[in-house]
C-alpha cells in the first residue's frame, strides 16, 4: 500500500485548451484512463459520454457570451424560462452569459422555440458543432433572428469588473484527498464535480502499482499507537479487497474499502461559489482533514483574484 498527503492542483493548463480536449481530460478522471488520450481521441470520447447520460462530464467547460437581444421581448422572455445553471447579467443593451456546455445543450433541450435560445444555439452549433450534433436538427437550426451572439475569451472575463468576475469566472481544482473529505465537498450543489470512481477503477492493475493508497491522516503522529491502529486497518482492507477481485468486479470489491482511500476530484464552480465554499469549509468549525487542504488554496485564491477575495478574507 501507498500513503501520501492531501494535495490540489488549479487547472490553469486547461483554460488555455479547447472544450473538446478540456473535457475528455476531465472526463478521463473517472476512469483513470488519461493514458488513452491521443489528438483525435476527444469526439469519440465526448460522443460516447453524451450518449449514455454521464452529463456531468459536459460541465466540465464553460462558455460566456455576449448576447445583442433582437428586443425587450427576447430578454423577458429568456429569463422567463428561469434557465437552470446559467448565469445572466445585463450590461447595458446586451446581456452576459455564462454557463457550460450542458447548461446550453439543456436551455435549448427545454425551449426549442424560443426565439433568443434559438440563436443562441445556432451560435454554439457553428462554433462548437460535436456537443450539439445529437441535439439539434440536421440541417441545423432556424435563422439566428437578428440576435447577436459572440463568445468571450477568458482574457476579456478577466477584465470584469469584480461583481461580474465573480459570477462569470470558472475555476477547476483537482483534489486528491480521501473519500471523507470528498463526500463533504459534493454537498455543495451549484459545482460541476467529477471524481475517480473505484466502481471502475481496478486498483490491482500495473497501472495503479497493483496496490490501494490511502491519504495520511493529519490526526495521528506517525509514531503513535494510533498510527499503527489507522496503518493496520489499512494493510488489512487493502489484502481482503485484493482478494474479493480475484473473482469479483471493483464494484463489489469496493465495499471493503475505508475513507482513508485517496480519491481525485475535480471541482468546477464560479468564483462567487468558492467564496461560499472558502467561508464552511476553512472556518474553525470545518473537519480537519477539509481545512488542510482548503486554507492553502484559499491563500492561492486570495492572490489569483484579490478583487473579489482580498476583503472578504482579511489578513488574519
Ligand atoms: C461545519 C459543518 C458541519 C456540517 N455537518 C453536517 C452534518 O452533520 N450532516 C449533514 O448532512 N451535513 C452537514 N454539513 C453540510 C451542510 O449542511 C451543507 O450541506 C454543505 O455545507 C453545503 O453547503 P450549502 O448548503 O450552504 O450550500 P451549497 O450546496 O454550496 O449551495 C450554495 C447556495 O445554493 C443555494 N442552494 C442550493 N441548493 C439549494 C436548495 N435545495 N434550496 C435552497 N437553496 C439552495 C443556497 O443559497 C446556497 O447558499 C456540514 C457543513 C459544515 C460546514
Amino acid at each position: 500500500m501507498l500513503v501520501i498527503p492531501p494535495s490540489f492542483k488549479i487547472l490553469h493548463d486547461l483554460d488555455q485548451e479547447s472544450l473538446a480536449v478540456r473535457i475528455e481530460r476531465c472526463g478521463r478522471l473517472c476512469y483513470k484512463s488519461e493514458d488513452k488520450i491521443t489528438e483525435d481521441s476527444a469526439p469519440p470520447f465526448i460522443r460516447r459520454i453524451l450518449k449514455h447520460g454521464h452529463n456531468s462530464v459536459a460541465e466540465m467547460a464553460i462558455l460566456t457570451l455576449k448576447v445583442s437581444p433582437g428586443g425587450e421581448a427576447d430578454v423577458t422572455k429568456l429569463c422567463g424560462a428561469l434557465p437552470k445553471y446559467l448565469h445572466i447579467d445585463r450590461v447595458e443593451k446586451e446581456l452576459l452569459i455564462s454557463g457550460s456546455v450542458r447548461a446550453f445543450r439543456e436551455l435549448y433541450q427545454a425551449h426549442p422555440n424560443l426565439k433568443i435560445v434559438k440563436g443562441i444555439t445556432r451560435y454554439l452549433h457553428t462554433r462548437h458543432p460535436l456537443f450539439f450534433e445529437d441535439i439539434v436538427p440536421e440541417k441545423g437550426i432556424v435563422r439566428q433572428g437578428g440576435i447577436v451572439v459572440e463568445k468571450i475569451p477568458l482574457e476579456d472575463v478577466e477584465q470584469l469588473p469584480a461583481y461580474l468576475l465573480a459570477k462569470h469566472r470558472f475555476v477547476a481544482v483537482t483534489f486528491t484527498v480521501n473519500r471523507a473529505v470528498t463526500h463533504e465537498m459534493v454537498r455543495h450543489r451549484p459545482c460541476g464535480f467529477l471524481q475517480e470512481s473505484q466502481r471502475y477503477c481496478r486498483y490491482s492493475e500495473n497501472k495503479f502499482g497493483s496496490q490501494l493508497t490511502f491519504i495520511k491522516p493529519l490526526f495521528y503522529k506517525e509514531d503513535s499507537e494510533e498510527y499503527g491502529l489507522w496503518e493496520e486497518a489499512m494493510v488489512e482492507s487493502e489484502r481482503i479487497y485484493l482478494k474479493l477481485l480475484e473473482t469479483s468486479t471493483p464494484q463489489a470489491a469496493r465495499t471493503v474499502l475505508p475513507n482513508s482511500c485517496k480519491t481525485e476530484l475535480i471541482v468546477y464552480a464560479n468564483l462567487l461559489q468558492w467564496v461560499h465554499m472558502f467561508k464552511l469549509r476553512t472556518s474553525k468549525g470545518a473537519d480537519p482533514s477539509m481545512r488542510e487542504v482548503m486554507i492553502p488554496l484559499l491563500a492561492e485564491f486570495k492572490k489569483l483574484f484579490p478583487a473579489v477575495l482580498s476583503h472578504i478574507f482579511a489578513e488574519e
